[in-house]
């Protein structure tokens, strides 16, 4: 189902937004009035992450559920952080009473929800327990690294450990941001050869923010390429040739993308509704319905 370069995107794309649970009640105000703005563009889904940052789980659950009781499809992100199992089963079943189809299932970073934990709980680890305990109720996305995740010992284990999601039972995959076009396709047909045959979705990052930015890559294992940070240190606090920039550049990384046969994208939205927006309409998306 790959695409001829110069063709529109794939028929079936799919597109989703991203968002973090807020942190406080104006912080929760602003996010609805963001999902409002954001699902006039009609995308597939929403996501909301778990314990990501320093947010609490709960944040999650609530934020999860006013996206619901919006109408709109989202999918909850969800690892076992340091949760005991019977926690993590309330949850699941209070997705499925509503009406939730859809996890994100992740292994996480620590500090996860709620603080330290004793060990690790890799996502194929969570993904059995998902099945054995749900059976096929949920379209499980699985986190991929088109650049390699930072604790990984090779481009190869990594490769194989995604592979093992895959034999769990994961639908599709979401990758990390990236700004190298050629690390996805690259990525993409070396999961392919290794026989994972599950759409690969890229993450798309749009560009606000230099300093986050690059707080975020650090920790993540993101390239930012040179000739970006070079272009992004010389406009200093102009902000909106930030935003301009980053608009252009990102666009046109999406454009690749689609045209490469990417079966999708999922936005990092980061709660804001402008940066999505303004990529969503370069790309003329609005026409796909
Ligand atoms: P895993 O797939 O479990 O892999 C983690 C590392 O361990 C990799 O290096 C892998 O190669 C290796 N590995 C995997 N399985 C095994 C195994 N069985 N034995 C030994 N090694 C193994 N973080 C949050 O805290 N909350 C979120 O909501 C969140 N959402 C995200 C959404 C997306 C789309 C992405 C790309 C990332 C997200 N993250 C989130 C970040 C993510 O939690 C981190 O990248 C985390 O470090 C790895 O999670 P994972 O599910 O990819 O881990």
């Amino acid at each position: 189902s790959k695409n001829q370069s110069g063709q529109p995107a794939q028929q079936d794309a799919r597109f989703s937004f991203e968002f973090f649970p807020p942190r406080t009640e104006v912080g929760a105000e602003k996010l609805m009035r963001v999902h409002g703005e954001l699902a006039e563009l009609s995308p597939d889904f929403f996501s909301v992450t778990y314990g990501a940052g320093g947010s609490t789980k709960d944040g999650t659950r609530q934020t999860v559920n006013a996206i619901r009781e919006k109408g709109s499809d989202v999918a909850p992100h969800l690892s076992f952080g340091g949760s005991p199992q019977h926690e993590i089963d309330a949850l699941l079943q209070h997705y499925i009473e509503q009406g939730i189809n859809r996890l994100v299932a992740l292994r996480g970073d620590i500090p996860s929800g709620t603080g330290a934990v004793s060990r690790y709980y890799y996502a194929n680890e969570l993904i059995e327990h998902v099945r054995k305990t749900t059976g096929d109720h949920f379209h499980i996305e699985v986190a991929c690294y088109p650049e390699i995740h930072p604790q990984s010992d090779s481009y190869e284990s990594d490769l194989y450990f995604f592979k093992k999601k895959v034999e769990a039972g994961a639908n599709s995959a979401i990758t990390q941001y990236f700004f190298n076009v050629d690390a996805y396709f690259y990525f993409r047909d070396a999961c392919q050869a290794a026989g994972i045959d599950i759409p690969i979705v890229p993450g798309i990052m749009p560009i606000t923010n230099y300093a986050n930015l690059q707080r975020f890559s650090n920790n993540c294992g993101a390239e930012i390429p040179r000739w970006i940070r070079q272009r992004l240190t010389s406009y200093g606090d102009d902000t909106d040739s930030i935003r301009q920039f980053g608009a252009d550049m990102v666009t046109s990384l999406c454009e690749k993308l689609l045209e490469g046969g990417a079966p999708g994208l999922h936005f990092y939205s980061m709660n804001q509704t402008e940066p999505v927006r303004q990529i969503w309409t370069n790309l003329d998306l609005s026409r796909r319905s």
